[in-house]
């Protein structure tokens, strides 16, 4: 299993329940997870594996760092996985967060992909249903797993077999909600509120640019991802923030590894709070 790192807990932790990855190493690293580093050196674009992977997480627009692929960057992972039988695990829960015209909005617009990957949606993101719980997953017909002789099985099959024996449905009313989501009302109010959160984006990189900081992403996602000023680990950097300018990030090393260095700052809250949080951290001295 491959996954960007750093990246959303998520997808390290289930794998570690289902007994995929092995234990913990001295190191903090899993014995059987590749990680594909994310940094400002490689400009937040992973690194295609040396080795076959069965599985690939990826995540665009990403959480943490805001970055994102591009169609090149993303036909590489296709062309990848189709040589090497891996299957793609595609998040694109930020997608409504996509304002520029050429990035992908889903991993199905390259050629090819519906053979080597499953793609992720929720409304989590775009809607608010982060408490009330909706999302959905794509399995296309055509995707394939292959077992050990080599032998092709029907993911979608499995997959089907899954949830109608483990999962009880969306309740009634979330699903009427979710519909009201594609209704023209519900897709100006979804539009006005990315935006919205988008403004406060623009306006946490702006301010941070001012300081001097290196940011990323903020352009296509809610997700700031700032590397720490110099002499200040991600941690320190976050007692930092707390303690003299009262504002709560997220420790970029909590992401795994090469997270190392980094704080993740996110557009989710008013405009208000969202100014005076930028107020306060213009008057440090970085
Ligand atoms: C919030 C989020 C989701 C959505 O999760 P749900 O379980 O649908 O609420 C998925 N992936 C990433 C990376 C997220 O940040």
């Amino acid at each position: 299993m491959a996954v960007t790192d750093p990246v959303y807990p998520v997808y390290v932790e289930t794998n570690v329940m289902a007994g995929r990855i092995g234990p913990m190493k001295e190191d903090g690293r899993y014995d059987k997870l590749v990680y594909l580093p994310c940094t400002e050196e490689n400009g937040f674009v992973p690194e295609i594996p040396k080795i076959p992977v069965d599985l690939i997480y990826l995540c665009y627009p990403n959480n943490p760092t805001g970055t994102v692929l591009t169609k090149e960057q993303l036909a590489k992972w296709v062309e990848y996985a189709r040589e090497n039988n891996s299957i793609i695990l595609f998040d694109a829960a930020y997608e409504a967060y996509i304002q520029e015209d050429d990035i992908p909005r889903s991993i199905y617009e390259i050629d090819g992909a519906r053979e080597v990957a499953i793609e992720f949606r929720s409304f989590s993101k775009n809607a608010g249903f982060t408490g009330t719980r909706c999302a959905y997953t794509v399995v296309p017909q055509e995707l394939m797993g292959y077992d050990r002789e080599g032998n092709p099985h029907s993911i979608n099959n499995l997959w089907y077999r899954r949830q109608t024996s483990k999962f009880n449905g969306v309740s009634y009313p979330i699903q009427v909600a979710a519909s009201a989501v594609y209704s023209p009302e519900g897709q100006e109010e979804i539009s006005e509120s990315i935006d919205y959160y988008m403004k406060n984006a623009s306006i946490i990189r702006e301010s941070l640019k001012n300081l001097g900081l290196s940011i990323y992403g903020g352009v296509n996602s809610p997700y700031i991802w700032i590397k720490t000023p110099e002499g200040m680990d991600s941690w320190k950097f976050f007692d930092f923030l707390l303690e003299e300018a009262h504002i709560v990030g997220t420790p970029g090393v909590g992401f795994g590894p090469s997270g190392e260095g980094y704080l993740r700052l996110t557009a989710f809250n008013t405009l208000e709070n969202t100014k005076k949080a930028m107020d306060r951290i213009s008057k440090l001295s970085l």
